[in-house]
């Protein structure tokens, strides 16, 4: 594992550089409409955040469960795109949609459960993208550099790590954040690296202290899943914070920042 440690100074998204530079991602977990993803953009751009979460597909454990409004959502994401001057983080789950996102995504993410997808991480490794990678939730830091290394070996360098919790006996939470991984990739790798507390503890009330822990730890930045109205999202709503506790979330975020030697506008 030899390119995890080269440092990528020029990974820029568009004119947003990582450098010193909190990346704060936040959105629902899904679209579900038009009026929803503008609600949240809206926030976003009051806050001076620059990254959406826009998910048309989710790939869910179980085959019930709600499966994301798909192609749909394209649509939604242009609007988004032709109104507000704002970046979309969207996951992959399908080869077949690479020109959408090509065209229309900033950050592509690779989820969770795709983490060891390696004809997909081949693929992204042949593009010229950011590519946020998650680590699986029954997946070790060595297997989750490894399949970070499959996409930068095939010549993509632009990779952000993203942990998202693990899988242990406590039931609390819904996975457990491996807060330690932070450091310990900071050690191994030159690559930037963010926190996303919502899937990490499945629970609102965990997000706000999830993200200081994580930022406090070295953590290049958060994504956070917010809503309009959480008690009505289709998705993921036992963790979903509302706007204005994301806006409180970002009011001490900011007053952190500096006692890291972050940046953040
Ligand atoms: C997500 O970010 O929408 C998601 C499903 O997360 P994960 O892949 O980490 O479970
Ligand atoms: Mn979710």
């Amino acid at each position: 594992m030899e390119l995890v440690k080269k440092y990528n100074k020029n990974l820029k998204i568009g004119d947003f550089s990582l450098e010193n530079n909190l990346l704060i991602i936040a959105g629902p977990c899904s679209i579900e409409s038009e009026e929803q993803m503008v609600k949240v953009a809206e926030k976003l751009i009051k806050l001076n955040i620059k990254f959406i979460r826009a998910y048309p597909y989710k790939p869910r454990t179980s085959p019930y469960s709600f499966q994301g409004i798909g192609e749909e959502g394209f649509k939604i994401i242009l609007k988004l795109k032709s109104i507000y001057n704002i970046k979309i983080v969207s996951e992959i789950i399908n080869l077949s949609d690479l020109d959408f996102y090509l065209k229309h995504v900033d950050i592509i993410q690779v989820g969770a459960r795709n983490m060891q997808n390696f004809e997909l991480l081949k693929a992204l490794g042949k593009i010229n993208k950011p590519i946020l990678l998650k680590r699986g939730f029954g997946n070790t830091i060595d297997e989750w550099l490894n399949a970070c290394e499959y996409i930068l070996k095939n010549g993509n360098d632009q990779v952000i790590l993203c942990e998202r919790g693990i899988k242990t006996f406590e039931t609390m939470t819904r996975n457990t954040l491996d807060i330690s991984s932070i450091p310990i990739v900071k050690k191994l790798t030159k690559l930037p690296i963010i926190v996303d507390p919502s899937h990490a503890s499945g629970r609102s009330d965990l997000v706000k202290p999830l993200s200081l822990a994580a930022i406090a730890a070295g953590s290049d930045g958060i994504m956070v899943e917010i809503h309009p109205n959480p008690d009505q999202s289709v998705s993921d709503k036992e963790q979903a914070i509302s706007l204005d506790e994301f806006e409180s979330l970002i009011n001490d975020l900011r007053k952190l920042a500096p006692i890291v030697n972050k940046h953040f506008d």
